[in-house]
């Protein structure tokens, strides 16, 4: 790669995690902003970081740049660069007509964050509507990436996600994944804290061993949805964690379910 090029494209900024992250928790820290596509392998790829918790002790972290923030659609298909919100993706699809994003609406996030969660909303989610996602080694077909409930196998950086087209934008469906929001609590938090275990849900678990409302320090499971780890000011990352463990071991030893964590820990 041409060094200079490099240099020229992609740079260095200050992210102070305690305002970006969507659960106001971590320090600054020195990112480095990707504009061209090439080997990271030293840095671990953030989006909006709202499914994260960040410690003091994180890996190197990069972000996907400007170069990355776009929207193309060419031969019913649509290319859209992982840098691009989930928010921007939305609008475009209701000014364009196209069917099947209703449920980006309140899903906050980066393309290439979704992409990596399988983001969505019970059986919505965003693998359903996938043709393929760009990396450095070029193209692949979703037929052959492994995904599933909240997760996927990629282990690289995604620069664009192409979706298929479909006309018909549904403002009724929008409104019904908006309302189907209401219930989650307004306090910062990185959505979901565990996956719902197979037949179950985390939080009614988190509810029937007694921490629905319970709190270490600001931190807290919430009162109004029982798997949303609240801030509720200053909490901090040694708290939230806390309070993660503690539920893993309530839950274990009440009824022998082992909860994995959504949020991803850094
Ligand atoms: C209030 C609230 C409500 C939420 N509701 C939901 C919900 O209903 N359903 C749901 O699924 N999620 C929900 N979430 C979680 C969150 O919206 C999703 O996980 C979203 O996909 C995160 O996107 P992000 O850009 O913030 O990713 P980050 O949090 O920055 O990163 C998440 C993971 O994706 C990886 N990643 C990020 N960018 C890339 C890339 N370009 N290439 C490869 N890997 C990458 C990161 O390494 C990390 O492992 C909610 C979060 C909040 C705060």
């Amino acid at each position: 790669m041409n060094k200079d090029k490099w240099i020229m494209n992609n740079y260095i900024k200050e992210i102070d995690f305690s305002k970006y992250s969507s659960i106001h928790i971590g320090p600054k820290a020195e990112v480095l902003v990707i504009n061209e596509i090439g080997e990271y392998e030293d840095y671990t790829i953030l989006g909006r970081a709202n499914n994260v918790l960040i410690s003091n002790t994180h890996p190197k972290f990069a972000v996907l740049g400007e170069a990355f923030d776009y929207i193309k659609l060419e031969n019913n298909l649509l290319y859209v660069g992982c840098a691009t919100k989930s928010g921007k993706l939305l609008s475009y699809a209701k000014k364009n007509d196209i069917a099947d994003l209703e449920f980006l609406g309140k899903l906050p996030g980066n393309l290439g964050g979704l992409v990596k969660m399988n983001a969505g909303l019970k059986q919505w989610e965003i693998f359903n509507y996938i043709h393929s996602i760009k990396t450095k080694d070029g193209y692949i077909k979703k037929e052959d990436i492994e995904y599933s409930y909240r997760q996927t196998k990629i282990d690289t950086i995604v620069y664009e996600v192409v979706f298929n087209v479909k006309k018909g934008f549904s403002k009724e469906q929008a409104l019904l994944f908006k309302q189907m929001r209401d219930n989650q609590p307004q306090m910062p938090s990185a959505g979901s804290c565990f996956k719902n275990p197979k037949g179950d849900f985390a939080g009614r678990l988190i509810e029937e061993v007694g921490l629905k409302g319970y709190k270490k320090g600001d931190m807290g499971f919430s009162e109004v949805h029982s798997n949303f780890l609240v801030n509720y000011g200053s909490g901090c990352y040694d708290d939230a964690i806390h309070l993660i463990n503690l539920a893993k071991q309530r839950i274990q030893e009440q009824f022998h379910i082992k909860l994995h964590e959504e949020i991803v820990i850094y």
